[in-house]
Formats: C-alpha cells, structure tokens, sequence
C-alpha cells in the first residue's frame, strides 16, 4: 500500500484536446501544485497549496471551473473515483504533476486497464509506471527558473510545444540539441492567435511534425 498522498483540485470526464490522443474519451485528473510561473499559464489557481483552500474529497470529483481549492487522496481513492466513469484513457495534468510520486498511482490504474497519459513540462523528475505515456510540454525559460531537465526529455513519449512566434521554435530546436529525443512533435499554437496558428501550420508540414490545435477550445467543452 502506497503512502503517497496526491492533492487534487478537480476530476472529470472529457474528450482530450490535444497532441496525439486528440479527440479520445479521457478521464482527467488535476493535482494541485506548480512553480513553473507561466506568464500565458491558464490554470493559475492550481499553482498554490494553502490549507486553506483544503476540501473533502467527494467536492473535486467535478470540474473545479478555475476554483482555487484542494482535496488529499491516495491513490486507491483516485481510482475508485475514476473508476464511477466511461473512458479508459486518464489524463494526470495540473499544476505540476510531477511535483508528486505518480509511481503508485499509474502503476495501479495501468493494472487495472487504464491507459495513462502525465502531462508535465519536463522540469521535475518523471516518476511514473513504465507503462504510461508522457506528453512533455516544455516550459523554457519560465518565470520560476527552472530548467527542462534531459531526463525528463528522454523519457518523453511526446513533446508538445506552445508556440506564440518563431522565437518559440527556435527556443524548442535549441532544447532538442542540447536534450536529444525520440519523441513524436507537436506544435500548439498559444491562445488559437491566427498568426501562431499559421505559423504551427508551416513548421508542421515543413518538418513533418504535427500540429495539437486545442481541439477542446473550437468544440466548446471542458
Ligand atoms: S507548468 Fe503548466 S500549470 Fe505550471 S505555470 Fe506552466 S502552464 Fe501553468
């Protein structure tokens, strides 16, 4: 039995919006906790753990609608909640997840058939099931300092990178000199800005890469 304790802002089920599992029935969960400091970041009140804001469990088994508030769980407890769902496909984004030890909660949503995907931005240490796929979004030069680290590259299953201008482009061929990996590309253009989609849309098709164009924002949901 695991002793690792998870706070969890929100659970809910959707469809997932971006990179590669686009448009697959999706599960996710939204851990509380980041210190990466995203000027563009859309989901600020999960950068804080204050007791304050502390909640029981059975209140984030729904979408938080940007509510700055938190709940402890292990992770038996997340996955009898993930469980009361259709998807088989679970989402762990945040906030940071990495912040935590997702070894338990991976490795036993993966024995119990769930496909698990961890969305990080590759600036803490990757601790997951062998088994789960990651979709490292790689937060360079961020407020908070802190640097994508080369293990967190390697393990990388997908790198999916925001991108307002070219700057963004050259900051993300620079990090793949210096961090080589296999990882299949996607380009996100920030904010749908017509501009950064056109300019994602080039790349893409210049380089052979793909394009994670937020699908969630065109079809109205979650
Ligand atoms: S890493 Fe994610 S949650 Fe943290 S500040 Fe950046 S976009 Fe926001």
């Amino acid at each position: 039995m695991s002793n690792v304790i998870y706070r969890v802002n929100e659970v809910f089920e959707t469809i997932q919006g971006e990179g590669i599992y686009t448009g697959v029935p999706s599960v996710f969960i939204r851990l509380q906790g980041c210190d990466v400091g995203c000027p563009w970041c859309d989901t600020k009140h999960t950068w804080d753990v204050e007791s304050g804001d502390e909640c029981a469990l059975d209140q984030v088994d729904q979408p938080s609608h940007d509510q700055k508030r938190w709940a402890s769980a292990t992770a038996e407890q997340l996955i009898q909640l993930v469980m009361q769902y259709h998807a088989k496909h679970v989402v762990i984004t945040g906030g940071e997840p990495c912040w935590y030890d997702l070894n338990p909660l991976t490795r036993r949503l993966s024995d119990h058939g769930y496909q698990c995907q961890v969305e990080t931005s590759g600036t803490y240490p990757i601790a997951i099931d062998p088994r789960a796929w990651v979709t490292l979004s790689p937060k360079i030069a961020m407020r908070g300092g802190r640097e994508v680290l080369t293990s967190a590259m390697f393990r990388a299953n997908e790198v999916k990178h925001p991108v307002g201008r070219q700057a963004d482009i050259d900051a993300l061929d620079a990090l793949l000199a210096r961090c080589p990996s296999s990882a299949a590309i996607a380009l996100q253009p920030i904010s749908q800005q017509p501009r950064a989609t056109q300019l994602c849309i080039q790349t893409c098709i210049e380089r052979n890469w793909r394009l994670s164009a937020q699908l969630h924002k065109y079809i109205g949901v979650l």
